[in-house]
């Protein structure tokens, strides 16, 4: 972490703040982690302080420390939006432009506060007087624990903080499996398990609990799932009315983009999942080697994140944003098959 932004941070917590901490709409366990071990740092050094998030979260995160205080802003709105304008201070945490936090952000762009970032996708807004961005991250919470060990916290680790930040950084490195995963995350994550964090359990919460309808919804994922060799790609997609056939739950789709991964010779894997209430199709795309989704998906898709994991959207209907896709994919040939 450099050194003026930790100088930054110091000043501006040497004295008791109103502070807000916002992850971004349809928080991630790295998301919710990192907002969560933040809370208790920032409680525990005497700030005021409150996590406010867009929209709900998956159940399978529930069991989080610190999550019966999060104030939900679409449930929740008076108490979030007198926060939002009683803050001095507001963190944004695993996001880097304003637009991810939804509705939200018409609330939040009228705050005079200080606006502190930390985040680790490529290409950052310039909303933040402090930025503590690095795309070389694993994940947010890898930085917020290095937030907390510059300003002097390391004693200050919990094991309810430990659990989050540790939550965190299986979430984002697919339990420490994909590249971005360094020597360093691993060091994090040992100091996190002496600190106190609950390896097995939290592993088992995120990716190994199921229910039978979210099992059946992949299966009919896997069945939707359409495969082109000749440009390195697999896709996916489910449909609102698929989603009700299997009860579906925020969350239970998390994954599935992963499993055309798995596929010798294919190295672009997409999901699209169509929400109704929302008007879009949601898509989630996952790459390997040089192939970078994150531009894929700022350039098409309204969206962005990281070269091998990005997101987007798209306000046509499943048959039109399929086709469209299809159609990039033999502008994309070349970088698709080098
Ligand atoms: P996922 O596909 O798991 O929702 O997201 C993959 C990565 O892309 C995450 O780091 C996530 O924060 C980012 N991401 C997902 N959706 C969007 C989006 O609509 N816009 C941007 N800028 N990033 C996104
Ligand atoms: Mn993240």
């Amino acid at each position: 972490m450099k050194l003026d932004i930790v100088e930054a941070l110091k000043t501006l917590l040497s004295s008791p703040q109103n502070i807000v901490i916002i992850p971004h709409k349809n928080p991630d366990g790295d998301a919710i982690g990192a907002a969560l071990a933040l809370n208790f740092y920032l409680k525990s050094t005497g700030h005021n302080t409150i996590v406010i998030t867009p929209n709900d979260y998956p159940q399978f995160l529930k069991w989080m420390p610190g999550t019966n205080e999060v104030v939900n802003f679409e449930k929740e709105n008076t108490t979030a939006v007198r926060s939002i304008e009683e803050a001095t201070v507001i963190f944004t945490v695993d996001f880097n432009e304003l637009g991810r936090i939804g509705h939200m952000v018409e609330v939040v762009e009228e705050s005079p506060a200080t606006f502190v970032m930390v985040d680790h996708h490529q290409s950052p807004a310039d909303y933040a007087t402090i930025m503590y961005s690095d795309v070389s991250m694993s994940s947010t919470c890898e930085m917020i624990f290095h937030m907390i060990v510059a300003l002097g916290g390391l004693n200050l680790i919990t094991n309810e903080m430990a659990d989050c930040m540790y939550a965190g950084i299986v979430t984002d490195t697919g339990s420490f499996k994909y590249s971005s995963t360094t020597g360093k995350t691993h060091r994090v994550a040992a100091t996190l398990i002496d600190k106190g964090a609950h390896s097995a359990e939290i592993h088992k919460n995120i990716f190994d609990t199921n229910t039978a309808s979210r099992l059946h919804l992949l299966g009919c994922a896997l069945k939707n799932m359409v495969i082109l060799p000749e440009f390195s790609t697999a896709y996916i997609t489910l449909s609102q009315e698929e989603l009700d056939t299997h009860e579906f739950k925020k969350g239970d789709t998390e994954g599935f983009v992963n499993y055309g991964l798995t596929l010798d010779g294919i190295r672009f894997a997409v999901i699209f999942i169509e929400n109704k209430e929302e008007g879009i199709i949601k898509i989630s795309f996952r790459s390997e080697g040089s192939f970078s989704v994150n531009e894929f998906a700022r350039k098409y898709f309204d969206g962005g994140g990281h070269t091998n994991a990005a997101g987007g959207k798209s306000n046509r209907s499943m048959e039109d944003t399929v086709h469209y896709f299809r159609t990039l994919l033999e502008d994309h040939k070349t970088e698709l098959l080098a």
